[in-house]
């Protein structure tokens, strides 16, 4: 059997669970929409489609990006069928936090607002990168080039950490092995904005990257099989949520620790 592609997502939850990626990967069974990714969905589709306008001024570019959240979030299929005001509210208020933390960052070049807007402008939104050599692929969100360092980003709405997650900080290295397999050469740093306010940002080094390599190939090498015995259940606080609770333990809620 050919390798499965892999992806950022996929190789994280082989890391969560392995039973859950046989699930989700191999035998293609679909996960339930969710708020969350729902809500997720529509944010990225706003940032994504903003850097499409130029606007000539702050307020104009906070109108935008509102009226195109309305727009996202009333074409979104989850949201035609649920009432959920109040995560409209909090993802406004998210993408409001990000303007604002854009805006200082224009603020900070001291120039006419469309000229600052174009200097920060990403140079590429929403890439497909992939790669042939490590069977891998991934969206990067954003990609930035600023005083001749290339930033590789992406959006996260969930809390600021102190620290970036594991789990992000190897989906950043994933990105930076991508990016460098289509570049032939290293980006100068990735990072996450969290759209709750602020960003982390990390520094590529070539040990990132062999990082990226080696978890990469770990996860091609222990998915080879098509036998669920291959893959074991990890029995953990993650499973009350999981959509394929059932298959693994039925109907009955009985785990005790449940
Ligand atoms: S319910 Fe638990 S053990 Fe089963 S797939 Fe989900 S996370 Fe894994």
């Amino acid at each position: 059997m050919g390798r499965r592609v892999e992806s950022p997502s996929s190789i994280n939850t082989y890391k969560q669970c392995a039973r859950k990626y046989y699930y989700q990967y191999v035998t293609g069974l679909p996960l339930k929409p969710n708020v969350y990714f729902a809500r997720g969905h529509v944010a990225h589709k706003v940032l994504e489609k903003l850097f499409s306008f130029n606007p000539k001024s702050k307020d104009e570019l906070y109108e935008t990006a509102l009226r195109l959240l309305k727009k996202y979030w009333d074409e979104e299929e989850f949201f035609r069928s649920n009432n959920h005001t109040s995560y409209f509210q909090e993802t406004s208020l998210m993408i409001i936090n990000w303007l604002n933390y854009f805006s200082d960052k224009l603020d900070k070049l001291n120039l006419p607002f469309d000229e600052s807007f174009v200097v920060l402008k990403p140079i590429q939104i929403e890439q497909n990168y992939s790669s042939e050599t490590f069977k891998v692929k991934g969206f990067i969100d954003v990609v930035e080039s600023f005083n001749g360092k290339i930033r590789l980003m992406d959006y996260k709405t969930s809390q600021l950490s102190e620290e970036i997650p594991e789990d992000y900080k190897l989906q950043l290295a994933i990105y930076a092995l991508l990016f460098k397999e289509n570049n032939n050469k290293n980006p100068d740093e990735v990072g996450i904005y969290f759209l709750r306010g602020g960003e982390k940002v990390l520094q590529v080094n070539n040990e990132m990257i062999e990082y990226a390599k080696e978890e990469v190939n770990k996860v091609h090498n222990k998915t080879d099989s098509n036998d669920i015995n291959d893959y074991a259940l990890n029995i953990s606080n993650f499973c009350k949520n999981c959509d394929f609770y059932q298959n693994c333990f039925g109907k009955n809620k009985s785990l005790g620790m449940f």
